[in-house]
C-alpha cells in the first residue's frame, strides 16, 4: 500500500518533543484523563497517542447506557463486595453521571443524545424477576430508587413482549457515545497524534519517560495508559488483570418511538434501546459464543448476529419488517474481578493507567479517570478500585 504525503505521519507535525504527560488512548477514558489533569494544572502541556482515531475502539461502538453499578444484579455484588463494598460502588457511578452532566453535559443534552429516562432490566424467566424485587427493596432501603415492573407495565413502557417483569433503575441515562468523546476533546487543550501506534516504554537517565511509536520518540515525565482492552498488547503486567473480550451489536432503521428508556435482559448480558431517532440498537449475546468472543479482532459472526435478531423477533415484533442498517462489534477490557482499576505499574511507577471497565466504560471512566489524577497527586484512591489490590 502506497501513502500520500498528507496521510504520512511525520514526527515534524509536532509542536514539541516533550511534554508533560502522554496519554495513550483516545477514547472516553483517554479523554476524560487529559480532562482531569488538566483541571488540576492548566499549564500542562499533553499529548495524546492514538492508533487509529479518535473514539474508534469500544468508546465509539458501544451502547451508550451511562448506567450505574456493575455488570450484576445489586444482590450479586453485595455477595462479592458486602453491602458496604456493593454500595460504595454504585454510588461510584452515580458520581461518575453527576460529573459528566456537571462538567460536559451542561445545557447540551440534546445535542449529545443524552437522556435520563432511567434504565430497565427485564426478567424473561420468574427466578430472575424474583432476584430483580429484591434488589428493589434492599435499594430502597439505600435510598437508590427504582420501580418494579409486572409483564403489562413492560409491554406499556418498553412495547417488549414475551417478559414476566422487570425493574426500573430511575436514575439511570443514555447518550451518543462519540458525540460525548468528541465533546471532551473539544473541551481539552491537547495535541492528539491520531494513527499513531504506542510499541514500548522506555526510561531515560533524566529520569523522564520516552515513549516509542511507529511514528518516532515521545518524551514526558508521566505516561497515562488508558488502553482498556488494549492493554495487555503494550504490558504484559495487564495480561491477567485485563481481557479483551468482544461485544457485537446490530442496529435496525427507525420506527415510530414507543420505548421510553434502555433495557437490559437476562442478567445484564443482553440489551437494546431504541434511540430518540427511533432506530433499534441491540447488543450482547456473548454466551452463545463465549469462547471465540475473545481478542482484540472487531469482526462479527454469524451466530451471535443472529441471536441478536432472533431476540428482536421474540420481544419486539415492531421491528419485524424492518431492515438490519448496521452490524458491528468492539473489544471490552474485562477486569479480573469486574471492576475498573487504576494504579501505577509495579515496574514503573511513572506509568499510570485506567481500565478494566467491564462492559460499563461510559458508566465508570469519567470518575475512575477522576481519581487516576488523585493517584498521580499522590491522593488516596478507594482500595476496591486501586490496581493494588490484584496484590
Ligand atoms: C458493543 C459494546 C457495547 C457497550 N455498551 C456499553 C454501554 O452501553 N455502556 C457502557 O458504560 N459501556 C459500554 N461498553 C463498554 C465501553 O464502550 C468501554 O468500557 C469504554 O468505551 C472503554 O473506553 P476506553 O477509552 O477505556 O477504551 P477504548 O474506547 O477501547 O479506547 C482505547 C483506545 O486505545 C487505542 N489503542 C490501542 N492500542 C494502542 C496503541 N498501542 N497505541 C495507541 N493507541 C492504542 C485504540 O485504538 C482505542 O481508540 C460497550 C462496549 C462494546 C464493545
Amino acid at each position: 500500500m502506497s501513502t500520500s504525503f498528507w496521510l504520512d505521519r511525520s514526527p515534524m507535525q509536532r509542536k514539541c518533543s516533550t511534554y508533560d504527560a502522554i496519554v495513550v488512548g483516545a477514547g472516553i477514558s483517554g479523554l476524560s484523563t487529559a480532562y482531569w489533569l488538566q483541571k488540576e494544572d492548566p499549564s500542562l502541556k499533553i499529548a495524546i497517542i492514538e492508533k487509529t482515531r479518535l473514539a474508534f475502539g469500544a468508546s465509539g461502538r458501544n451502547a451508550g447506557f451511562i448506567t450505574c453499578g456493575s455488570v450484576e444484579h445489586f444482590n450479586r455484588m453485595i455477595g462479592k463486595h458486602g453491602l458496604e463494598g456493593a454500595t460504595e460502588i454504585w454510588r461510584f457511578a452515580q458520581e461518575n453521571l453527576r460529573l459528566l452532566q456537571q462538567e460536559i453535559i451542561r445545557d447540551q443534552g440534546t445535542s449529545l443524545g443524552f437522556e435520563q429516562n432511567g434504565a430497565y432490566s427485564l426478567a424473561a424467566q420468574a427466578n430472575e424477576f424474583s432476584e430483580l424485587k429484591s434488589v428493589s427493596v434492599t435499594m430502597g432501603k439505600l435510598n437508590i430508587r427504582t420501580e418494579v415492573l409486572e409483564a403489562p407495565d413492560v409491554l406499556k413502557r418498553v412495547g417488549a413482549r414475551n417478559f414476566v417483569g422487570g425493574i426500573r433503575y430511575l436514575d439511570d441515562a443514555s447518550i451518543n457515545p462519540v458525540a460525548l468523546v468528541r465533546e471532551l476533546a473539544a473541551r481539552v487543550k491537547v495535541e492528539l497524534f491520531e494513527g499513531v501506534e504506542a510499541r514500548a516504554i522506555e526510561a531515560t537517565p533524566n529520569g523522564t519517560r520516552v515513549l516509542k511509536t511507529d511514528a518516532g520518540d515521545f518524551e514526558a515525565p508521566m505516561i497515562l495508559l488508558n488502553l482498556n482492552g488494549y492493554s495487555a498488547a503494550l504490558h504484559p503486567w495487564f495480561e491477567d488483570k485485563i481481557y479483551p473480550t468482544r461485544g457485537q451489536c446490530l442496529m435496525m432503521a427507525p420506527v415510530p418511538r414507543f420505548m421510553d428508556a434502555p433495557c437490559y435482559a437476562n442478567f445484564y448480558l443482553d440489551y437494546f434501546r431504541q434511540l430518540p431517532t427511533g432506530e433499534l440498537l441491540i447488543g450482547g449475546f456473548r454466551q452463545v459464543e463465549k469462547a471465540s468472543e475473545v481478542g482484540v479482532s472487531d469482526h462479527v459472526t454469524g451466530p451471535i448476529q443472529n441471536a441478536l435478531h432472533q431476540f428482536v423477533l421474540t420481544h419486539l415484533p415492531q421491528f419485524k419488517n424492518v431492515p438490519v442498517t448496521h452490524r458491528w462489534s468492539g473489544v471490552m477490557g474485562f477486569a479480573r474481578d469486574g471492576e475498573p482499576m487504576v494504579g501505577s505499574l509495579p515496574d514503573d511507577p511513572q506509568v499510570f493507567f485506567a481500565g478494566g471497565y467491564t462492559a460499563h466504560g461510559i458508566g465508570f471512566s469519567f470518575n475512575t479517570t477522576k481519581r487516576l489524577v488523585d493517584l498521580v497527586y499522590g491522593r488516596e484512591v478507594p482500595r476496591w478500585l486501586s490496581a493494588r489490590r490484584f496484590g
